[in-house]
């Protein structure tokens, strides 16, 4: 059980939800029955594989399943299926949900979506204070929920909403 002090809580007006953890252990489970689109991908770069499910870049050595998610579901204009990574072996899902994740300070990009899933803002985030970005997006009252993405690459990292 995560024990968390109330002035932790208090201290961001948004929430992380990284990837359920039930859809982590379905991509593990059918990669390893064989399946050709759940793929093990050997990890060869420090910085190159971050896990959906713990928040942090798969490291050297380790495994991950490379497999399609839909982020944004199927029937909308601004719908989005395309490739995630977690980790091959069981980790822990990110549990700090109120901080910020330490390793995608960089080469995210942020898109704020309305409730009907379309995105009504972007902004990257390279160096400047990913908090800032969030909470301003979060202050447009028809922002549902904003997702971070790979600036380059375009895939889903992980999802914020309100506290
Ligand atoms: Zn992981």
């Amino acid at each position: 059980m995560k024990t968390s002090t109330p002035k932790a809580f208090a201290s961001s007006a948004f929430r992380i939800v990284p990837l359920p953890t039930a859809i982590a252990e379905k991509a593990r489970r059918v990669a390893e029955s064989g399946a050709e689109d759940h793929a093990v991908v050997k990890v060869d770069s420090a910085t190159g594989y971050p896990c959906r499910h713990c928040l942090r870049w798969a490291q050297p050595g380790e495994s991950v399943i490379l497999f399609s998610y839909a982020s944004i579901p199927p029937g909308h204009p601004y719908s989005e299926t395309g490739p995630i990574f977690v980790h091959a072996e069981p980790c822990q899902r990110y549990s700090a949900i109120d901080e910020y994740p330490a390793d995608f300070h960089n080469g995210r990009v942020f898109r704020a979506y309305d409730a009907n899933y379309n995105i009504i803002n972007a902004e990257v985030v390279n160096g400047n204070d990913p908090k800032a970005v969030i909470e301003k997006m979060l202050q447009n009252p028809k922002t549902e929920f904003v997702d971070a993405r790979s600036v380059t690459h375009g895939c889903f990292t992980f999802r914020i909403v309100r506290a």
